[in-house]
Parts: C-alpha cells; sequence; structure tokens
C-alpha cells in the first residue's frame, strides 16, 4: 500500500495561545482542510454546528466512541472532544494538508499510535499573557478562565513530554506576536 500522498498538522497550545487565529490562516490555504471536531460543550455565542463544532449531547459522544468513530478524543474542562476519523482519511487520500487543532491528551494518543504528521505546539509568553488575554476574550467566567489557567499548565508541562520514543511536538512556536507566529508556522509546513 502506498503511502497516503496528503499530510497531516497537528496544532495544540493552552486556550488562548492563538492557536485558533493561527489555525483560522492557514485554513485559508485551498490546499488546507481543517477537521471539524464533535465536543459536548455548549455552543459559544457566534459558533455554529457543523462549522466550528459538531455540537452533540454526552449520549450521542458515549456512543460514537463505542463506534469507534474518533481518531482521538478526550476530555477538557468536564467537556468531551474528538475527532472524527472519516475526513481525515479523505483528506490525505486527496493529497490535502489536514489541520487538527487538538489538546495535549488528544495528540498523546495519535503519537502513541505513530500517525505520522508535523506536531506543532502553539505557547504563550508566559502565564501572565495567557491570563490577560483569556480575560481579554471576555467569553469565559472568571472560574473558567482559573480552570484554563490551571490546565494550560499541565499542558505547557506535558508538552516537553517523549512519546513512543519521540517528541511529543516537534516544534514549540512562542506567539509573541500573531503575525509573526503564523509566518513561522507556515515557513514549517511548506518550508
Ligand atoms: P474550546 O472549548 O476552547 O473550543 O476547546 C477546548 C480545547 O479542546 C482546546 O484546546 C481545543 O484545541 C481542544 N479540542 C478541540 N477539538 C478537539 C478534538 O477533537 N480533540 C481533542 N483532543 N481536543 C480538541
Amino acid at each position: 500500500m502506498s503511502a497516503s500522498p496528503g499530510r497531516l498538522v497537528v496544532v495544540s497550545g493552552p486556550s488562548g495561545s492563538g492557536k485558533t487565529s493561527v489555525c483560522r490562516a492557514l485554513k485559508q490555504r485551498p490546499d488546507v482542510e481543517f477537521s471539524v471536531s464533535a465536543t459536548t460543550r455548549a455552543m459559544r455565542h457566534g459558533e455554529r454546528d457543523g462549522v466550528d463544532y459538531h455540537f452533540l449531547s454526552r449520549d450521542d459522544f458515549q456512543r460514537r466512541v463505542a463506534e469507534n468513530q474518533f481518531l482521538e478524543w478526550a476530555s477538557y474542562n468536564g467537556n468531551l472532544y474528538g475527532t472524527p476519523r472519516w475526513p481525515m482519511d479523505q483528506a490525505l487520500a486527496r493529497g490535502k494538508t489536514f489541520l487538527l487543532e487538538i489538546e495535549v491528551k488528544g495528540t498523546r494518543q495519535l503519537r502513541e499510535r505513530g500517525i505520522p504528521g508535523l506536531y506543532v505546539f502553539i505557547a504563550p509568553p508566559s502565564l501572565a499573557e495567557l491570563r490577560s488575554r483569556l480575560e481579554k476574550r471576555g467569553s469565559n467566567d472568571q472560574t473558567e478562565i482559573s480552570q484554563r489557567l490551571r490546565i494550560a499548565e499541565d499542558e505547557l508541562a506535558a508538552a516537553r513530554e517523549i512519546v513512543a520514543g519521540v517528541p511529543m511536538y516537534d516544534i514549540t512556536v512562542e506567539n509573541r506576536d500573531l503575525a509573526e507566529t503564523i509566518r513561522s508556522v507556515e515557513a514549517l509546513i511548506w518550508p
């Protein structure tokens, strides 16, 4: 069997690191397809079902887990998130760059299974800067901001793990300036 002609790019980073903005820029490229994850979390203002996420009930999500419909899935801050399997297979077979924006536990699962790709971690300049970005975002309350900061500390530590003999991430890009970060990530994907 020949290797698939496309390429998987995994982007992770703490909430507020800027990874969503980086992915939004990458999505503009015609040869890039983006994975729409499933989640049990409530829809935020401005989000659209089937575009930003597939919003599922917990029962529906669990049923899909049992049916092995997810490439990976993880719990984050009390909600479940998972990557549907078939869009990636289809995109890679068509030679696309397939972009996953997922958290660290899901990335670990992909690494453990030796799934080839470019694994990029977007890091904030500091935790203080991360807090200030989350506060400016306004869509998270104080409790959720504190929870997300605690998770961020764990994620920053986990990002340095070695999984199945390789670093979890091929590269960490510190996001001081968004335009510069986007240019750096683009240069990694399309050298
Ligand atoms: P948010 O609630 O802010 O949209 O996402 C919370 C976290 O879940 C983010 O780190 C986001 O990247 C991650 N996430 C989104 N979709 C998936 C997914 O399909 N799998 C995993 N493992 N994480 C996801």
